[in-house]
């Protein structure tokens, strides 16, 4: 493993820090804009990311013919941890960055690669991922949204849940059954929906951390033009398991940096707050767990950058990235008990002795952690594919 960078890779570094100190200002920075209920924070978030766009620092990753900047795999785990570093917010249009603009290269007809992509590059449309419904979360080839052809248009209805930003997105990644006799994997098409059309009720869902960012979708009789379809017809399972590998791939590396960033909030915390008169640094069960956590962090990036090894030597992501999406779901919820420990009544939101703790900040990061293990396949998902796939165990 050769943590050294180029003189390449460092000037590529500077060149992003130096942009993002110019143009990330404080009041863009996650803490303020995290909560898009605050007024305005979502006209921030997008405002920041379209002068990200206009100057080429969106898809950074993306192929020059489509107006990226080519970066190699290393270049974009900088880029990624520059973001995070940073405390920039994340990214609104990364459904379509990283997930839809992938596949349209790969899958798209040419009308589609030339409506979407600049859009998306430019970070002037977003997009929503509509694949879970009620009853198809992990076992999501069993979703019932149907789309019937009339016509020209097919016209589609089903409930959707679990997507993000779907009242403000312009377009949808949207899983429907086109055929309703096939078995459930092969009757599915991915489906370009535009958000805005009549018949789409969203509804948002209030999270624990208070926030709301997920919604559930409605499609009531929705009409969308007959070449709204991406990839062949009734092979959507296949498009949207090459996009589900995509989004698995994404390298956990930023995680740790912005893990890395939380646990020293809590190491300050620890060694300026008393409780009861003594300090919380001094109580052996903290240090302990301070120190655990610390372990948790650093395996985890010891690990990426190990994997961040073989692929730089050109091995392809494969299962390993449900090994490093489990460890990084406990690590996460580890620093998330490590907090609220921490807080005590204060994190609570009770009154306490520990009236300094910002803003419900530790409860918000515990609150949000355990989401970690179901986002992206469960834990028991990540450790079926282990046990099946790397260790050759017997299917469940
Ligand atoms: C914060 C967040 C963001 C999300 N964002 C999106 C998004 O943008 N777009 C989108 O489409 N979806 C999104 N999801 C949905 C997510 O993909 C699903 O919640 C997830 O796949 C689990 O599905 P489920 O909730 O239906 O649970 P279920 O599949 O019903 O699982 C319930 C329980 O049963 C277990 N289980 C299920 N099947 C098996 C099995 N075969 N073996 C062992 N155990 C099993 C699970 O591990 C879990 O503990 C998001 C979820 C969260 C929490």
């Amino acid at each position: 493993m050769n943590l050294d960078l180029s003189p390449s890779e460092i000037a590529f570094r500077e060149k992003f820090r130096a942009w993002l100190r110019e143009n990330l200002t404080d009041d863009l920075k996650w803490e303020r804009v995290a909560d898009l209920s605050h007024s305005g924070a979502w006209e921030a978030r997008r405002g920041f990311e379209r002068r990200m766009g206009a100057d080429g620092w969106l898809g950074v990753a993306w192929p020059r013919e489509y107006g990226g900047q080519g970066a190699t795999l290393l270049e974009q785990v900088i880029y990624q941890e520059e973001l995070v570093r940073s405390g920039a917010p994340a990214l609104t249009s990364s459904v379509g960055l990283e997930l839809v603009g992938p596949i349209l290269m790969e899958v798209g007809s040419e009308e589609q690669r030339h409506r979407f992509l600049t859009p998306i590059l430019l970070g002037e449309e977003v997009w929503y991922q509509g694949f879970s419904e009620p009853n198809a979360g992990s076992d999501l080839a069993g979703l019932q949204t149907r789309a019937v052809l009339d016509g020209d248009e097919w016209v589609i209805h089903g409930q959707k849940v679990w997507g993000g930003f779907a009242e403000h997105a312009d377009w949808g990644a949207v899983l429907a059954r086109t055929d309703p006799d096939a078995p459930k994997h092969r009757g599915i098409s991915f489906m370009i929906v535009p958000m805005k059309a009549p018949g789409i009720t969203v509804s948002y869902i209030k999270e624990m951390t208070g926030g709301e960012h997920l919604n559930e979708v409605f499609f009531d009789g929705v009409r969308i033009p007959r070449e709204n379809v991406l990839g062949p017809l009734n092979q959507g399972w296949r498009v949207a398991n090459r996009l589900l590998g995509y989004e698995r791939g994404v390298m956990t590396l930023p995680f740790a940096t912005r893990y890395e960033r939380f646990w020293e909030k809590l190491r300050d915390f620890a060694s300026s707050n008393r409780r009861r008169g003594e300090r919380l640094s001094e109580r052996p069960h903290i240090r302990a767990a301070l120190a655990r956590s610390y372990v948790d962090v650093q395996m985890m990036r010891l690990a990426n950058l190990r994997w961040l090894t073989h692929y730089l030597r050109g091995t392809p992501p494969a299962e390993e990235t449900s090994y490093m999406k489990v460890y990084w779901a406990q690590a996460h919820q580890g620093l998330g008990d490590l907090a609220l420990e921490l807080g005590g009544g204060a994190a609570l939101g009770l009154p306490g002795e520990l009236e300094t703790l910002a803003a419900g900040a530790f409860s918000n990061e515990w609150a949000f952690s355990r989401s970690t293990t179901i986002l992206g396949g469960t834990q028991d998902i990540q450790r079926n594919i282990i046990a099946e796939r790397i260790l050759g165990l017997p299917r469940a």
